[in-house]
């Protein structure tokens, strides 16, 4: 398979990128690593890891052989093996979930152990080694992922909304699976039509083997997969952050450095809105632009790596705001108790006025472009609906696969909300149309959508046009819902802090205390907003990331008072 070059420069040789993956320790390196953890006699045929095991101990080769095997149908499929001066692990050892794979002794030797805390400990200490594990185990995951070595096997189709939602949560959480497209397999169809699998059960997921699971929510695969096993939920954490977008995942990586104990909770998919662009082009070091899910898959890695831990698909439903201690409920009734919080739940699209909108989500419609969208649409019409950026970059970007591109903005321009650059590039594409003054009206098919119609104001008629793909990408609102009236908003509903809070808010929330809120701080002392949710933020990703470092400085503030 191709391996990335994660530092890019000059191109790699095969055998350069091979040492990248599995790379072999130098005599000091292993003497670095053998303070923290235990030597080991091992016998030929020893299991150290069993496919399912948590926590997963990390091994380095003294002599002897170990290899890592991927058992299925009753044989055993060989991924590597690590001979002496290399060591074990993927992007299991980071997150704490399930091994995907066997480690067996192949060869009789002796071994470096550490448990994953000590791991931990080493690579916050060692910058050379944390620098050669991190990358390794990245690349392995992605090898994994490549090779459809997961534990995971779905049964889908391009025509159900499922499949695209359930493909992006194992994508954004860096879960290898296995697809098997209805579309182009019959045989699978006619498995699932023994088993009288109906359409609405699709897609199915095999779940680590035996579960079966049909069209299942993003919780109930989380749950399957054990994603949020290893978090603890009983002890009281220094920070919680709600939301990992850009913002909370910047909040996590610098908390989380800095030796703060950093719960983040996610309602969906690491990455937030940003995870869903196609390309950012204007953050900050990065003058080829880089793809939302991979800026963002380095962030949520990143946090990890300083021992954040990362809740996914388990949103936050309450706040209880009794300070000094905030308690955060969970969309599965418990609760998460925190010194600190740093409110990140972003915002979302809005959607139009349109009743049977729901219905073609993820069928026709989309709130956002990237390479899996655009797969979707390949060589056929679509429709974006929206003068912003995200909408301006969809629209560059599909016109490369799409057959056409039609841009239906209110306004009678986009000078007032797209960037120049954009602008400009639309103006200049042959294959978008920007068609001003305009709005969708009405949206018809069966399961998926066929056709549009869409209302420019200047005309007498409305026009019909037989469109299966339209990008809904019309502006935000704030996920606020779930902190019930806790901390003042603004009147668009967006969170107030610092000195934008009034002395009715303060008085509102009994403020207790003789300083007032400091920048970034909500009317609750402790409780801060970031990023897209808060009032008067700049809705970008820079923006985002720089709030949710600096919120960290004051959470520090507050710890210690
Ligand atoms: C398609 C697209 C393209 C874009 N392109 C650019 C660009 O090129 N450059 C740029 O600077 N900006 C761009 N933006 C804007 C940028 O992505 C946002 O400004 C940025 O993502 C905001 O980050 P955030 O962390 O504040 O919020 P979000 O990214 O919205 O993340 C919030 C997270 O909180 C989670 N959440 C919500 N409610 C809860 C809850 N109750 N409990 C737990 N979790 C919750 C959400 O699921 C989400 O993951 C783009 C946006 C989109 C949609």
């Amino acid at each position: 398979m191709d391996i990335p070059n994660l530092s890019p420069g000059l191109p790699l040789t095969v055998d350069a990128r091979r040492d990248r993956v599995f790379p072999t320790l130098t005599r000091a390196q292993i003497a670095r690593i053998a303070l923290h953890g235990r030597r080991r006699a091992v016998a030929s045929g020893e299991v150290l890891v069993e496919v399912g095991q948590r926590p997963v101990p990390f091994f380095v080769v003294l002599s002897g052989e170990m290899q890592v095997l991927r058992p299925a149908a009753g044989t055993e499929a060989l991924i590597v093996t690590h001979r002496a001066g290399q060591f074990s692990g993927e992007a299991t050892m980071l997150t704490g979930r399930r091994s995907l794979a066997r480690a067996r002794v192949s060869e009789p030797g002796e071994l470096i152990e550490l448990s994953r805390e000590q791991l931990f400990g080493l690579i916050q200490t060692d910058p050379e080694l944390s620098e050669i594990f991190m990358r390794a185990f990245v690349l392995r995951r992605l090898e994994l992922i490549a090779g459809g070595y997961g534990d995971v096997v779905m049964i889908g189709s391009a025509h159900c909304a499922g499949t695209l939602r359930i493909r992006e949560f194992l994508t954004r959480n860096g879960h290898p699976f296995h697809y098997i497209d209805l579309d182009r397999d019959a045989d699978a169809q006619e498995l699932l039509d023994r088993f009288q699998v109906s359409a609405a059960d699709v897609p199915v997921l095999i779940c680590r083997g035996d579960a079966v699971l049909r069209n299942p929510s993003n919780r109930q695969i989380a749950d399957c997969l054990g994603f949020n096993d290893a978090i603890d939920r009983t002890h009281v954490r220094d920070l919680v952050i709600v939301g990992a977008g850009p913002a909370g995942l910047a909040a996590a990586v610098y908390g989380a450095s800095e030796g703060l104990d950093v719960l983040v909770l996610e309602s969906n998919l690491p990455g937030g809105q940003a995870g869903s662009s196609s390309r950012i082009e204007n953050y900050l070091g990065f003058p080829t632009g880089i793809s939302g899910l991979d800026l963002t898959g380095r962030a949520y890695a990143q946090a990890q790596k300083f021992g954040a831990q990362v809740m996914v698909a388990k949103g936050a439903t309450k706040l209880t705001c009794a300070h000094p201690l905030y308690s955060v409920h969970l969309e599965d009734g418990g609760r998460i108790e925190a010194r600190a919080l740093i409110i990140a739940s972003g915002a979302q699209y809005r959607k139009p006025a349109i009743t049977n909108v729901s219905q073609f989500e993820g069928a026709g419609v989309y709130y956002a472009a990237s390479r899996m969208e655009s797969q979707l649409c390949g060589g056929e019409e679509v429709v974006i609906v929206g003068g912003g950026n995200s909408a301006g970059q969809a629209a560059v970007f599909l016109a490369q696969t799409a057959k056409h591109v039609h841009l239906l903005v209110r306004k009678d321009g986009l000078a007032e909300t797209m960037s120049r650059y954009l602008v400009l590039r639309i103006e200049e594409h042959p294959k978008i149309t920007l068609r001003t003054q305009t709005e969708l009206v009405a949206l018809e098919g069966a399961q998926h959508l066929d056709r549009v119609r869409w209302r420019d104001r200047r005309a007498s008629a409305d026009e019909t046009h037989d469109i299966r793909h339209v990008f809904l990408m019309t502006g935000a609102v704030p996920n606020t819902g779930w902190l019930d009236g806790c901390v003042a908003v603004d009147k668009n509903g967006f969170i107030k802090t610092g000195s934008d809070l009034s002395p009715d808010d303060l008085s509102a929330a009994a403020w207790p205390l003789a300083r007032p809120p400091y920048l970034l701080e909500t009317n609750r002392p402790g409780v801060f907003a970031v990023g897209d949710v808060r009032g008067g933020n700049i809705k970008r990703v820079a923006s985002a990331v720089g709030e949710g470092s600096i919120a960290v400085a004051f959470v520090h503030q507050v710890l210690h008072q």
